[in-house]
């Protein structure tokens, strides 16, 4: 069976979107396709973000292929389904280009797992699958019904009601060590969230690997309830098989998407031993100071800690489950700054903050060159605990709910946001590009 794995050219104007803009390697449709190929599929992975490709463009490249299933994301590589823009306007050009294909349209990302009636609705697609996909798109080839069978596939029956599904949940040890061609890692030049060296400086690629997936933790902004929950380790042979193939084609910066980076001594002693740098995302309490120390020896140039709030009280209602104090958290940042070039603390607005707390906090770690941004508005997204104690579950029009609720709240937003975004509505019908 044919398969086409479809990225569109994500553009953010008018978004509420706050993550990086740049193309990342879409680790979801590598592994997807690596266990299609394994079982004798064809897949052709069309990486519109990478080249620059529109819609047409994407849609000739499919036609040319003639592929009997053509999946959609929803959202641009997996490191940002935590934090995707709310609207569809990317998947939906993708979706009206192709549509005369014939083919199966089959969305796949985080709004379809949380929401798979407004995403089937809006986007017209054939399936939506629930959760983490590439152990799910191999099944549609053995199902003959397409999915009809597969516990984690929406699907309805033309008038009829749908079959909801429940999030498929990846085994991450099962996932092979992805191989990304030579010509395609040539030409990345984006170090993700690395700010030790200008963009570029190094001229070697950088790409993006994932050690983990998942999160033992609930905060309560934190987009997690229908994707991403358990925390699963890949085996630390298959990470490094990875790494190495990518330092023998030129690679020398990687960035972890895992949620959460745990300390992992013997994952930390063996990149150590490779010719790379890397940058993590991480909570600050889990590492003590030997372990940061043997972070920063491993090669780590970045980290970026979410702390979300100077006021303890904050963090509590935030679900942060944080045990340190302030000054704990002060002490470990500090030390992280000792080993790391750049350690970011990051700062969510919450109505429980303490103003004078926050300037105090951000001024006392900037003079330590430990970058704490100025705290962003959270958004509700469809499938954190803010959204569900504010509304309940997400429905039909959770998107636009919480959506238009951000935008009648706030009227600044993050640092690098900056134009006043447009309401979900509109960026669906393609206003803002
Ligand atoms: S620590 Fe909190 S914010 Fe970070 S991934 Fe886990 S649940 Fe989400």
């Amino acid at each position: 069976m044919k398969y086409s794995l479809i990225n569109p050219d994500w553009t953010f104007g008018g978004s509420i979107y706050f993550g990086c803009r740049e193309p990342h390697l879409p680790l979801e449709y590598g592994y997807a396709k690596a266990l299609l190929e394994r079982v004798g599929h064809d897949v052709l992975l069309i990486d519109g973000h990478r080249d620059g490709l529109p819609a047409q463009a994407i849609a000739q490249q499919t036609h040319a292929f003639a592929p009997d299933i053509i999946v959609i994301t929803t959202a641009p590589s997996y490191l940002f389904w935590r934090c995707a823009p709310p609207e569809l306007r990317a998947p939906l050009e993708i979706v009206r280009a192709v549509r005369e294909s014939g083919a199966l349209t089959v969305a796949v990302g985080p709004h379809g797992s949380t929401t798979p009636e407004a995403v089937m609705k809006k986007l017209g697609v054939d399936r939506v699958i629930r959760g983490e996909p590439e152990e799910v798109l191999p099944l549609l080839a053995q199902d003959p019904g397409r999915g009809k069978t597969i516990p984690s596939v929406f699907w309805r029956e033309e008038g009829g009601a749908g079959r909801r599904g429940t999030p498929h949940e990846s085994d991450m040890a099962a996932l092979p060590a992805l191989r990304w061609p030579r010509e395609v890692l040539a030409r990345r030049r984006h170090h993700h969230h690395r700010f030790d060296c200008a963009p570029g400086q190094t001229g070697a690629p950088g790409a993006e690997v994932e050690s983990s997936r998942g999160c033992p933790y609930s905060c309560s902004f934190c987009a997690r309830e229908t994707f991403r929950g358990r925390y699963r380790r890949r085996p630390v042979p298959v990470v490094l098989e990875e790494i190495d193939d990518l330092v023998s084609k030129g690679v020398s910066y990687l960035y972890f998407i895992d949620e959460l980076f745990m300390p992992d001594s013997a994952l930390l002693a063996a990149v150590g031993e490779r010719d790379v740098a890397f940058g993590i995302q991480t909570r600050i309490d889990l590492w003590t100071p030997e372990l940061l120390e043997r972070l920063g020896a491993a090669g780590c140039v970045s980290i970026e800690a979410g702390i979300e709030s100077a006021s303890e009280a904050a963090r509590l209602a935030l679900g942060k489950r944080c045990m340190k104090t302030n000054s704990e958290l002060i002490d470990l940042l500090k030390c992280a700054r000792d080993h790391v070039p750049f350690v970011q603390a990051t700062l969510l607005a919450s109505d429980a903050d303490d103003p004078a707390l926050t300037a105090e906090w951000r001024d006392l770690l900037l003079r330590s060159n430990v970058w704490t941004n100025e705290p962003v508005p959270l958004f509700p997204y469809p499938g954190s605990q803010e959204y569900a104690k504010r509304w309940g579950p997400p429905d039909e029009y959770a998107w636009e709910r919480a959506h238009g609720c951000y935008l009648q709240q706030h009227s600044a937003f993050s640092d690098i946001q900056e134009e006043r975004p447009l309401p979900l509505a509109r960026l669906e019908a393609g206003g803002g590009r």
